[in-house]
């Protein structure tokens, strides 16, 4: 049995990857600070023996005995970590820097949840590892995407100097159940006002595309790439290659909850990427074959269910 600290773990992607390292037989620690998480996506988990839930901010030192580290905290819709945009850079960079302390300490493992918005708005598509990016430094998506960068960096490092044992997945457009409602991103938004039958608010002209992964393929691809050789550190793409527009999105929103809704169209908001597509063949090959199994269509339906009931 593992003893797993995942930071972030009560947000989306966390509280999916909480339930299925428990589910493997593992020891988890969940710490957040509830800034876009809550305590409803792991409360099933609470009464779990193997469970702990911790109360904590990553951009503090955090001490604590542990196998593995899954580190996932931080803010990840844009209005989200737009908020706050000097916090979003400290809990990338600071909340970095604690987390690598203590794998320094304690020797154990590190994942970081890195993001395919490491590549900006993308010049080369789809886009392999190997690209640098095409970042605005000083934009408003910046205090995400560089702050995501000078992590990358110092796992890079950490390693380098220290001998962390790192791991750097690059995670592409996620959704699925237990998004919040209010989350801001393209797929929860269109999904509650479809269901409402509300305006569906397509941001520019709905062309600018976006590549969509089901949670329970990330989920999948995160464990396989934390139980990879200690050999590999480098960066590693994690999504669904199917790429699809807003608009296309929209419509297929539309048609599978039968809704009535009408069609917005708003302003893009600054250095909005154009296109986003993963090249996954080196995740094909250091994670045993691994591809994502679950196609838009059935993984937009499943998230419809998760809503329903709470619209
Ligand atoms: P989310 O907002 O649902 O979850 C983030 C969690 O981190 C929340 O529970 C939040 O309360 C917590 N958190 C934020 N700041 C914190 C801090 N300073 N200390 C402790 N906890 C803090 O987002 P998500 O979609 O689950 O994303 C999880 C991770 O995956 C993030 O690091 C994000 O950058 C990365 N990621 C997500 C996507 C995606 O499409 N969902 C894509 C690329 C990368
Ligand atoms: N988007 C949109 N309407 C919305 C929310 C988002 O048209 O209500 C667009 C957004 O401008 C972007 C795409 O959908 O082009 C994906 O946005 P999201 O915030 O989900 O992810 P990111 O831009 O970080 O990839």
């Amino acid at each position: 049995m593992k003893k797993i600290l995942i930071t972030g773990g009560a947000g989306f992607i966390g509280s999916h990857l909480c339930k299925r390292l428990l589910k493997d037989g593992n020891e988890v620690i969940c710490l957040d600070n509830y800034f876009t998480g809550s305590k409803s996506n792991i409360i099933d988990l609470i009464d779990n023996p193997y469970f702990e839930l911790v109360r904590h901010d990553i951009t503090m030192p955090f001490f604590i005995e542990v196998d593995e580290i899954y580190n996932l905290a931080c803010p990840a819709s844009p209005i989200h970590y737009q908020f706050n945009p000097i916090k979003t850079i400290k809990t990338s960079v600071m909340g970095a820097i604690n987390m690598l302390g203590l794998s320094k300490r304690t020797k154990a493992k590190i994942l970081q949840a890195s993001t395919s918005e490491v590549y900006g708005d993308p010049n080369i598509h789809p886009q392999p590892e190997t690209y640098w990016g095409n970042v605005n430094p000083i934009g408003s998506r910046s205090c995400y995407d560089e702050g995501k960068r000078c992590a990358e960096s110092l796992f890079v490092n950490y390693h380098k100097q220290n001998d962390v044992k790192i791991k750097i997945a690059r995670i592409f457009n996620t959704y699925g159940p237990n998004m919040h409602p209010n989350d801001g991103r393209v797929i929860s938004n269109f999904i509650v006002q479809a269901l409402q039958n509300k305006p569906i608010t397509i941001y520019g002209d709905g062309t600018q595309t976006r590549s969509f992964q089901y949670v329970d393929d990330l989920v999948e691809g995160l464990i396989r790439l934390m139980n990879t050789t200690d050999d590999i550190i480098g960066p590693v793409n994690i999504g669904n290659p199917g790429e699809f527009t807003i608009l296309q999105l929209a419509d297929e929103i539309i048609k599978l909850t039968n809704s009535k809704s009408q069609i917005e169209y708003l302003p893009l908001p600054e250095d909005d990427p154009i296109q986003r597509q993963p090249d996954i063949n080196l995740a094909n090959k250091l994670l045993g074959g691994w591809s994502p199994n679950i196609n838009l269509e059935e993984g937009l339906i499943k998230t419809i269910n998760y809503f329903k009931p709470i619209i």
